[in-house]
């Protein structure tokens, strides 16, 4: 076998794309192979061409979304430090705690605190074991979930969404308003509203299938295969928790 030919064959079992790689295929083959999908949810991963956004303006992002939730669509109110973001279903299959390991995971987080100077965006001091919270952008127009990167969070900024989850009428629930209120200096009904407004934001995203981008994985060398996800997908849902 040439050089050439031992190089491109190594580079298609990275990539996972298959088939004649010769004259520029490559650009080609980097997107045909067949995506990751689950239910009618897919998966772009690092080596795959990157969702590109269609136009950087927000009004065409959003449209399609019911008016009453154009607002907590756009973004929370400015001056916001602890925003609440439930994911939607159909994207929660292909969350990073279940996709990566937990010593990658733990990575990201230690990259990101030390970006964020060790301070949970509550203000606190961060532990030395910080949790990970992904960030990501919502193209509501196109259904395209793109992971834009990770922050640190502290314990009670990271549980906080769970928290939200429960019935209003649970004591839980209302320690999770009382929290947000006072991180963010809201009156507790404001944060009541708020909370209300995103968990509706996200059952109508949940009605809806998604496409979750994940390359941006590539650019903090993250390395994430099909075989990977499809090995992560099928361990008992009981052993990712
Ligand atoms: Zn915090």
């Amino acid at each position: 076998m040439l050089p050439e030919q031992v190089i491109t064959s190594e580079l298609a079992k990275v990539i996972g794309a298959s088939g004649n790689l010769a004259d520029g295929a490559l650009t080609r083959t980097r997107t045909a192979h067949r995506p990751v999908t689950m239910g009618g949810s897919r998966l772009y991963l690092p080596g795959d061409r990157p969702y590109v956004k269609p136009v950087a303006d927000k009004a065409q992002m959003l449209a399609g979304v019911p008016a009453n939730l154009i607002q907590i669509a756009g973004g929370p109110p400015p001056g916001t430090r602890v925003q609440v973001e439930f994911t939607p279903v159909p994207c929660r299959v292909f969350a990073l705690e279940r996709l990566l390991d937990a010593e990658t995971i733990a990575g990201l987080a230690r990259t990101a605190a030390a970006s964020a100077r060790q301070l949970c965006s509550c203000g606190v001091r961060l532990p030395s074991s910080p949790r990970c919270r992904a960030e990501y952008h919502y193209d509501d127009r196109e259904r395209v979930q793109t992971l834009v990167g990770t922050a640190p969070a502290c314990e009670q900024c990271a549980e906080l969404p769970g928290l939200l989850l429960n019935s209003e009428r649970d004591q839980v629930f209302q320690n999770g308003i009382e929290y947000l209120a006072k991180v963010n200096g809201w009156e507790p009904s404001a944060a009541e509203i708020y909370a209300r407004e995103a968990g509706r934001l996200a059952a109508w995203r949940s009605c809806r299938d998604w496409t979750v981008d994940l390359t941006y994985l590539e650019t903090i060398c993250v390395r994430l295969t099909a075989d990977d996800v499809n090995r992560a997908l099928a361990r008992p849902a009981a052993a990712t928790r």
